[in-house]
């Protein structure tokens, strides 16, 4: 049996979710799905993992996809299972890396754009919206991580589920921030960033006055995803806003749940390159936000790209490799990668 006759944690994840789609809501279904998710994000081959973590009733049967050789097999298993019915992987699912993949193109990839030749970690939160540490305490975790500087980008206020930051939040964080700065900022430059509502028109959900207080404004889609709708006029709008520096997970997909925005990209990108707005590419893993087509497109088209865990915890801060895969894949120049820029340089540019 060589390496090609077995099938990936992808492939292997892909059909638990086939599997679980078929299904009524219900306990097979939600042990299907635990399945799916676990090979998934299982580093490596963790098969045995995998199988010990299930159910008795559904050890058989991640037995009997494991054993297949290639995915044609693996197809016609999951076509069999589900007495004869030919299922189709879910948009979205489509142009995910599984953690196994992510590990496989970081270690064949080119070296300087892996996370550890990055400067800038971009694009985490704190307790001041919905991550789950400080402030100081993920700053600090940055510096461990080997970053140089970072950027905070709490929710703004809209974003009501998080619990975002209003005018008052915004200004004390920024103390904080110039207090870290005072005293840490020759080892870690601290930034302040603020994820701001992109509305159905297109517009911001913080005010002009308040928008130039921040160091840099970073535009993101959390709601009204109407998947009929083209986007592209709402998205266009908000990146020829000019404080705006970064346009976040800009499909605003989210793994298995939600296809993402409809938008004409080249049209979207291009005025992203003209405005000096930068792309993102966010490593969270049920993100994963611009793919590595998308990616292409928008470096094609002559934007910048900024990396991003978008981290809500210390450990999430370690799905920069997942962007930093993406980039790779997508063969993002390294000069065109603003995580790259020494501290004082991208103050520059964030002032631009
Ligand atoms: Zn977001
Ligand atoms: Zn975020």
């Amino acid at each position: 049996m060589g390496q090609t006759a077995t099938i990936s944690n992808g492939a292997l994840a892909e059909a638990l979710f086939m599997l679980a789609d078929a299904e009524p809501p219900g306990d097979r279904r939600l042990a299907l799905l635990r399945a799916g998710y676990a090979a998934f994000d299982a580093p490596g081959k963790a098969r045995r993992d995998l199988l010990r973590e299930a159910p008795h009733w559904l050890k058989p049967l991640i037995s009997q996809l494991i054993a297949c050789r290639g995915e044609d097999a693996l197809q016609a298993a999951v076509q069999r299972l589900q007495g004869g019915e030919n299922s189709r992987r879910r948009p979205a699912r489509q142009g995910y890396l599984s953690r196994a993949e992510m590990t496989e193109v970081l270690k064949s990839g080119p070296e300087d754009l892996h996370p550890q030749r990055l400067r800038g970690a971009c694009h985490w939160h704190t307790r001041h919206s919905d991550g789950k540490a400080s402030l100081e305490t993920m700053a600090r975790a940055c510096g461990r991580r080997g970053y140089a500087w970072s950027m905070v980008t709490d929710h703004s206020r809209g974003l009501e589920v998080a619990s975002g930051l209003d005018r008052e939040g915004v200004r004390l964080q920024r103390r904080r921030v110039e207090r870290w700065n005072d005293q840490h900022g020759e080892e870690h430059r601290l930034f302040q960033g603020l994820e701001v509502e992109v509305l159905a028109d297109g517009t911001l959900d913080v005010p002009k006055g308040e928008r130039l207080e921040i160091d840099c404004v970073v535009a993101a889609v959390h709601s009204q995803f109407d998947p009929d709708r083209d986007q592209t006029e709402r998205l266009l709008r908000t990146i020829q806003t000019p404080e705006v520096h970064l346009l976040a997970h800009p499909r605003g997909r989210h793994f298995h749940h939600r296809p993402g925005l409809k938008a004409r990209w080249e049209t979207v990108f291009s005025a992203c390159a003209d405005a000096g707005v930068a792309i993102e590419i966010n490593g969270f893993p049920r993100r994963q936000d611009l793919d590595a087509d998308l990616a292409r497109l928008a470096v094609e088209k002559g934007c910048e790209v900024i990396l991003s865990s978008d981290a809500h915890a210390v450990p999430h801060l370690e799905f920069d490799a997942y962007a930093s895969a993406i980039a790779m894949r997508a063969e993002v120049p390294r000069e065109r990668i603003l995580n790259v820029l020494h501290a004082d340089e991208f103050e520059v540019w964030l002032k631009r």
